[in-house]
């Protein structure tokens, strides 16, 4: 529950050359395509038309996006905010260890758990909220483990951070990420990708404000590997035009930011 989510793999980065809005513009193939339950790749990027002119996001509407505190980024390399405060609620099942969310993710998870099980549909909320406090005693423990070993502190450090992430740089400690699973499979692995409770998330998640943050596809851009299990609030809105753009949430931020200072992409 605890391991990084972290592949090791080093890949460049893919290059990303259209702006967010064009892909809104012409991403009715891949809404249409998510509504039907089809599994968000960052792949569906490459079949996007080119750009429309006049299409673009706006440099305001991309520095909004960016300033909601709910697109906060936070992974291997980027840091949860220091003074990052909020309050939590319990939305995760009987077999969670952690079973908190922000409050307004934690509200959003249950109105969608409703709206699955309204389908017939169970979604659980297996683990949520870290506090880094928690995270810290996880790393340390890690830390001391491979020290014990015979390795220095410095390869300790580096070799626990390839399993629990540095306090702070979990997704899970914004209380924003949460792994979900279902009855019909409880397990938080790529498994869960063959269950109706995956098919109604791709499907309906986003209604809620929920992306899946580690897309297959997008293994090189995030170092992650797919991770059907874990989905991260965004609100609604934010996460219906991420899905739209079919960008996975490293790519969109960094395109976003290109926007936001006012760099024309594809006229
Ligand atoms: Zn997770």
């Amino acid at each position: 529950m605890y391991r990084s989510h972290r592949s090791r793999r080093r890949v460049l980065r893919r290059l990303v050359g259209f702006t967010l809005f064009a892909c809104l513009a012409a991403g009715g193939i891949s809404y249409a395509l998510s509504r039907g339950g089809a599994v968000p790749s960052a792949s569906a990027v490459s079949t996007f038309p080119a750009a429309r002119s006049g299409s673009s996001l706006s440099a305001a509407d991309a520095r909004a996006m960016l300033a909601d505190p709910r697109m906060v980024l936070v992974n291997h390399t980027h840091k949860m905010p220091e003074d990052l405060t909020f309050t939590t609620k319990e939305c995760g099942s009987a077999t969670a260890i952690n079973k908190t969310l922000r409050t307004e993710a934690a509200d959003a998870f249950l109105a969608m758990q409703k709206a699955a099980a309204a389908q017939g549909v169970t979604v659980w909320m297996q683990s949520g909220y870290r506090s880094v406090e928690y995270q810290t005693v996880l790393y340390n423990n890690k830390v001391k483990h491979f020290c014990s070993k015979g390795l220095s502190e410095a390869e300790a450090k580096q070799k626990a951070a390839a399993i629990v992430n540095p306090p702070g740089y979990s997704e899970h400690n914004c209380g924003l990420a949460a792994d979900l699973n279902s009855p019909e499979h409880t397990a938080l692995d790529e498994g869960f990708e063959d269950t109706a409770a995956f098919r109604w998330l791709c499907a309906h998640a986003e209604e809620y404000g929920f992306i899946l943050r580690y897309p297959k596809d997008a293994e090189a851009v995030t170092e992650i590997t797919y991770e059907p299990w874990h989905w991260r609030y965004v609100g609604r809105e934010n996460a219906v035009l991420l899905n739209r753009s079919g960008l996975c949430f490293e790519d969109a931020i960094a395109l976003l930011q290109r926007i936001a200072a006012g760099e024309k992409i594809n006229g």
